[in-house]
């Protein structure tokens, strides 16, 4: 399946200059959301993932799916202010912005193998922000999975050393 067919590309969205990749239009295609999580959950099978953890909230559309699939759980990493229980939380930086991440301080377990999952690689700041919290809580990331990458940002230069998977790059 070419991936990138049910991608739409919103121009000056959210801000001028920015060519927003639209993953909705991938999402609302059964066959095609399904075919994008069977190849993440294809990359992520041999790597005894205990548990997955997203950043809201597209981590979550991504996660998920594949959590059910391969039978394991998924935690979610959100903004400030939006878990009701005790957290740790990261300040980080992002294409256009900046914010603070939390995570439950009993998401994860030591030693636990955790697959990180988001939409979309940029500069890499909120899944190098998500991987501090899941280190932090003594997780091990296994794997980092993607379905879109955007090679011009560099992101992957934050994320060296990890096992990085992209279905798709622009
Ligand atoms: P980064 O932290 O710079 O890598 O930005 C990645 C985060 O920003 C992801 O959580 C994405 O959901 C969001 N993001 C940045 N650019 C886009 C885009 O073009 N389409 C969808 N999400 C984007």
């Amino acid at each position: 399946m070419n991936f990138k067919d049910y991608i739409t590309i919103v121009p000056d969205w959210p801000k001028p200059g920015i060519k927003f990749k639209d993953i909705s239009t991938l999402m609302d295609n059964g066959e095609a959301y399904r075919a994008a999580t069977d190849e993440i959950m294809k990359y992520a099978k041999d790597k005894e993932i205990d548990i997955i953890v997203g950043p809201e909230a597209r981590g979550f559309i991504v996660g998920c799916p594949v959590a059910y699939a391969l039978g394991v759980g998924f935690a979610p990493v959100r903004k400030e202010g939006k878990l009701p229980r005790e957290v740790i939380k990261v300040d980080y930086g992002l294409e256009y912005g900046k914010d603070v991440l939390t995570i439950h301080k009993d998401a994860i377990k030591p030693g636990q193998r955790v697959l990180i999952t988001d939409d979309l690689l940029a500069t890499g700041g909120t899944i190098e922000a998500t991987i501090k919290l899941v280190e932090e809580l003594g997780g091990v990331v296994a794997g980092i999975a993607f379905l879109i990458e955007l090679s011009y940002l560099d992101g992957r230069e934050k994320l060296e050393g990890y096992d990085v998977f992209t279905l798709m790059t622009y």
